[in-house]
């Protein structure tokens, strides 16, 4: 740890006040909208000579200011004390420090871009960069990276996504000057479903018929990203104009668009482009009406056009995705041997969804390749029992819950469950409680015993305070979504 103490002839308070200002000069700068979204919660906390310590209240802002302004903050340091080599992000934790480590940083949802890690064992991650050449681009706007196997060749169709897969065929195969037909189309379900799997078969199959119709796939999370982009380098009519131009616009994990000016934006941009018969193609997990961020007319907005749900795959699909996977990796091991009483277990024990379904062939064609050990039913029970009890524990509990809300809100996990009755700790607790009857199967009175004895009506009243809430107040909206997230690990 740096010492806490500043000796670059600059004193603790006086870093503390330069941290306020640097906040000032970041406000006027980049504006009230980026300022509360990324910075105002980020307190100053130490500095050496040459370093100098901020804290984050979350994972996900640590993340995102660290990707995109960390060199303008460090400027700004510099200015005010030229000795400043690094400016560290750390997010903050409690007042009291947690016997458990964290877990991995950064939750899962800050990249959508990327294939999770599965078990320990990597799986290849796209690039979030795009890559030199990419043909995910329209009027001089790079989309996000696409992953070449997301096509509809290995999409597997059945009786979960029937409905899913006509109509992003219907969408992607239409000949010019066809209607949209199902405009937006809006791809819901849960994760690992093929949301992104089947946003990207249409991206790929609608540039591939057609060249000449601009199309463009874009997370959420880059959408914001250019967005800002083009606010800070005064470039927002040109952002808009491309945006308006596009002819096929993809946007994936819209439950992640945060702030209320990007969100606009994106109300505009949809308008703008269901009216002009462009098609518009949005996935998220949940339906247009729960997007609790979003603009009521914006929800209307994309309820208005076609809704089509993922849901988990049966057998029959899942055996499928699974020879699929197998076939792949049979690509890179020639050697590889997956029987099929292994195939018809793994079928049977996983199922969740693809990304499962990916994690395990993973996992043991690691384990084969590590160990030599052939890939047999005894090898698959042993393997897979630990992704099975890893994937068991990761349901969150009151305790997780408890301790991640703490951390956020910074106060500690007594005093959570104290007795103690002051706003900053009723507010957190209330949300705890809130999230420990949304997330988890236990009772209203069991809740209430594990909060310092507390009535089960205290437990009522707190959900539905928070649920009131979500609906009036932004703040407490994404508080809520960031604690998921970060229950989601
Ligand atoms: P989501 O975006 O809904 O979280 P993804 O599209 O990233 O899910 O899918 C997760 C993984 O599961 C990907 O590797 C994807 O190819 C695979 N997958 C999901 N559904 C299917 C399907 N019906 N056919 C083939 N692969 C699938
Ligand atoms: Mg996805």
């Amino acid at each position: 740890m740096e010492p806490t103490h500043a000796s670059a002839g600059t004193t603790q308070s006086q870093d503390s006040e330069t941290w306020a200002q640097i906040k000032a000069e970041i406000r006027a700068a980049y504006g009230d909208d980026i300022f509360t979204s990324w910075f105002a919660r980020i307190d100053f906390e130490s500095a050496s000579d040459t370093t100098v310590n901020l804290s984050t209240p979350t994972s996900f802002i640590r993340h995102w200011v660290q990707q995109h302004y960390a060199a303008d903050v460090m400027q700004r340091w510099r200015a005010v004390r030229p000795g400043t080599r690094e400016v560290l992000f750390k997010v903050r934790s409690a007042l009291r420090p947690q016997p458990r480590a964290p877990r991995a940083s950064g939750p899962a949802a800050v990249a959508p871009n990327t294939v999770e890690q599965t078990a320990g064992v990597a799986a290849p991650r796209r690039q979030i960069d795009a890559p030199q050449s990419n043909p995910n681009t329209a009027g001089g706007l790079e989309g996000s990276a696409l992953e070449p196997r997301f096509t509809f060749n290995t999409f597997v169709e059945g009786s979960s996504n029937q409905l899913a897969v006509a109509a992003a065929k219907k969408v992607a195969f239409a000949q010019p000057g066809e209607r949209a037909a199902y405009n937006p189309l809006f791809v819901t379900g849960g994760v690992g479903l093929g949301k992104t799997h089947l946003l990207q078969a249409i991206a790929g199959a609608a540039t591939a018929v057609n060249p000449a119709r601009r199309t463009l796939y874009l997370t959420a999370e880059h959408f914001m990203y250019r967005f800002v982009s083009a606010v800070m380098n005064r470039n927002t009519i040109s952002f808009k104009d491309i945006l308006r131009d596009i002819d096929v616009l993809l946007i994936d994990d819209i439950q992640f668009l945060n702030g209320q000016k990007v969100q606009e934006e994106f109300g505009h941009t949809l308008t703008t482009l269901v009216d002009s018969q462009r098609q518009v193609v949005i996935a998220a997990d949940r339906a247009p009406a729960d997007l609790e961020g979003l603009d009521a007319r914006v929800r209307s907005r994309l309820g208005g056009g076609l809704l089509v749900e993922l849901t988990p795959p049966d057998y029959t699909m899942r055996k499928a995705i699974l020879e699929q996977r197998i076939k792949a990796q049979q690509e890179m091991f020639e050697e590889l041997v997956f029987p099929d009483e292994v195939i018809d277990f793994v079928a049977r024990s996983i199922t969740t969804n693809g990304r499962d379904l990916d994690g395990a062939i993973n996992r043991l064609v690691a384990h084969n390749q590590l160990t030599s050990a052939p890939i047999d039913l005894k090898m698959a029970e042993n393997a897979l029992r630990d992704l099975l009890r890893a994937r068991e524990s990761k349901k969150p509990k009151i305790e997780d819950i408890q301790r991640v809300t703490s951390q956020h809100f910074n106060v500690s996990r007594q005093d959570l469950v104290s007795a103690r009755r002051t706003k900053v700790i009723v507010r957190p607790r209330q949300i705890a409680m809130y999230l420990s009857k949304t997330l988890t199967p236990r009772s209203l009175p069991e809740i209430g015993r594990r909060f310092g004895n507390r009535d089960h009506t205290t437990v009522l009243h707190a959900v539905r305070k928070v649920e009131e809430l979500i609906q009036k107040d932004q703040q407490m909206a994404e508080d809520i979504e960031t604690l998921k997230r970060l229950l989601d690990q």
